[in-house]
């Protein structure tokens, strides 16, 4: 069995008197894929968010790689992270957004190289023989000199995707990749993403798409009302439901 890449604990999150997140586990081990699935609103991003720690959890606690996320340990006390420990965690969780989120002024290649140059100071000739051999991998080595905006949809979550990668993270997190995307262009990032789950890449991914679950997933989490309902492999969570709220949200959706 693979070691535990990441563990969410028991997580509890409020927004005011809003409670949405109400207490997660979630284990994902090395070089596994994990799908959730939930209707809108059941606090899927927000779980994303906690782990990258663009949230606070309100109680329970979360690990990478054995490491807390936002705290450390001394003796039995928890104590929190300045924000550039933060930051320094953050470098190893990769995160995908809905909307792509590529910094507009820059060329793709620029934005491959934002965050371990600029940001970090690495060595711009070696990130950019990595920026460059990523943008090779998603299949746009041609486009590395051109602006966001000169592409479809689909290339920019493919840029964004490279992007991810740049620092070797240790897991990417992907909030609804292909849901802003024309439907002609899902399957080039769907694509891109199966060939990272072959190379044994660890992800969380949070998605509508049942049949990229049933073909990539090692696990497959329902989410409802901020809790997890169900989860298992595919074939036991999408073909064989145990609980009747997993059963509604699949008719729905299939
Ligand atoms: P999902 O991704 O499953 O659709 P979210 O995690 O985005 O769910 O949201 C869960 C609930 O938390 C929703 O009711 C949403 O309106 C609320 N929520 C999310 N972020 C915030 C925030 N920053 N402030 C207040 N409410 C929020
Ligand atoms: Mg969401």
């Amino acid at each position: 069995m693979n070691d535990v890449m990441v563990d969410v604990r028991s997580v509890r999150k409020s927004f005011g008197p809003l409670e949405v997140l109400r207490g997660v586990d979630l284990t994902v081990r090395a070089g596994e894929v994990t799908v959730i699935l939930g209707p809108s609103g059941s606090g899927k991003s927000t779980l994303l968010r906690t782990i990258n720690h663009l949230e606070k959890v309100d109680s329970g606690w979360i690990s990478i790689d054995g490491e807390l996320i936002g705290y450390r340990r001394a003796g039995n006390k928890l104590h929190e992270l300045k924000e550039r420990d933060v930051l320094k965690q953050r470098t190893h969780i990769g995160f995908v957004f809905q909307n792509f989120n590529l910094f507009p002024h820059l060329t793709v290649l620029d934005n491959l190289l934002e965050a371990p140059v600029s940001a970090l100071g690495r060595p711009k000739k070696e990130a950019e023989a990595t920026a460059r051999r990523l943008l090779d991998r998603v299949g746009l080595a041609d486009k590395a000199d051109v602006y966001p905006r000169q592409l479809s949809g689909g290339q920019q979550q493919r840029v964004a995707i490279a992007r991810a990668l740049a620092l070797e993270p240790k897991v990417l997190l992907f909030d609804e990749p292909t849901s802003a995307l024309d439907p002609e262009l899902v399957g080039e990032v769907l694509d891109v993403i199966k060939d990272l789950a072959r190379t044994g890449t660890t992800m969380i991914v949070v998605t509508h798409e049942i049949g990229f679950a049933r073909e990539v997933a090692d696990t497959v989490v329902f989410m409802d009302d901020g809790t997890v309902v169900e989860q298992g492999p595919p074939s036991a969570v999408l073909d064989d439901p145990q609980r009747e709220r997993t059963r509604a949200f699949l008719a729905k959706v299939l």
